[in-house]
């Protein structure tokens, strides 16, 4: 059993349920600003990530400030970063996941998005505390070389719903990635249907990661 294994595990839909929070995000937003406010945000984070191909919440509630009323968008901001109960979106099986893996080497959460909102839900969710490290990178794949290159390991676990990943992961660490893809969220469906081709193993819940993850050390 090899125990310096780098596990590189990603937030949104692998093991925080992000679609959940955005949809309560729509309901809580419309019962705080009213209709017309909460129309105008949605256009707004919809054309933000139209312009940056991501969501960008700090830069759509800038937008959003010269549309709707001054305290509107104080309540926006209020919602927005200090959003309700954000322990509750954790996946279920997630939390005993990362410390499965933690007692096979390090951990570190790496995701994509804006800084301010991921860090409101690692931080807020006390997701922190289950990993040594966390990382957030747009386009977070360019940097898998190097911070595999600054923690040494004789594997790396690639943890992730995104079939473009596996395939960045594959092309990168060749036999060295152990590609684990949680069939979840938008990507889910896709995954079950077609398979993945660069992935080890495709499973349907987080919480079915241990049990995958030890077939797989066995068949090596
Ligand atoms: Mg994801």
């Amino acid at each position: 059993m090899d125990e310096d294994e780098l596990s590189i595990v990603d937030l949104d839909n692998t093991i925080y349920d992000t679609d959940r929070l955005i949809r309560d995000l729509k309901v809580e937003i419309e019962m705080r600003v009213g209709h017309i406010s909460s129309q105008k945000f949605w256009s707004c984070y919809e054309q933000v990530r139209l312009e940056t191909g991501a969501v960008d919440l700090t830069r759509t509630l800038e937008l959003c400030a010269a549309l709707v009323r001054c305290q509107d968008h104080v309540r926006l901001v209020d919602l927005i970063w200090n959003f309700p109960n954000p322990e509750s979106y954790v996946i279920d099986g997630a939390i005993a996941t990362l410390r499965y893996l933690r007692g096979r080497g390090k951990v570190m959460i790496m995701t994509d998005g804006e800084r301010l909102f991921q860090e409101s839900k690692i931080l807020g969710s006390g997701l922190v505390h289950e990993v040594d490290q966390y990382l957030v990178y747009p386009g977070k794949t360019k940097h898998f070389l190097s911070v595999a290159a600054e923690n040494p390991s004789s594997v790396v676990n690639i943890l992730d719903d995104k079939p473009s990943v596996a395939a960045d992961a594959r092309q990168l660490f060749g036999a060295k990635a152990r590609i684990i893809m949680v069939a979840y969220g938008k990507y889910g469906a896709g995954l079950l249907q077609d398979g993945c081709e660069d992935a080890d193993v495709i499973i349907g819940s987080i919480s079915d990661l241990p049990a995958a993850h030890q077939r797989l050390v066995a068949q090596h």
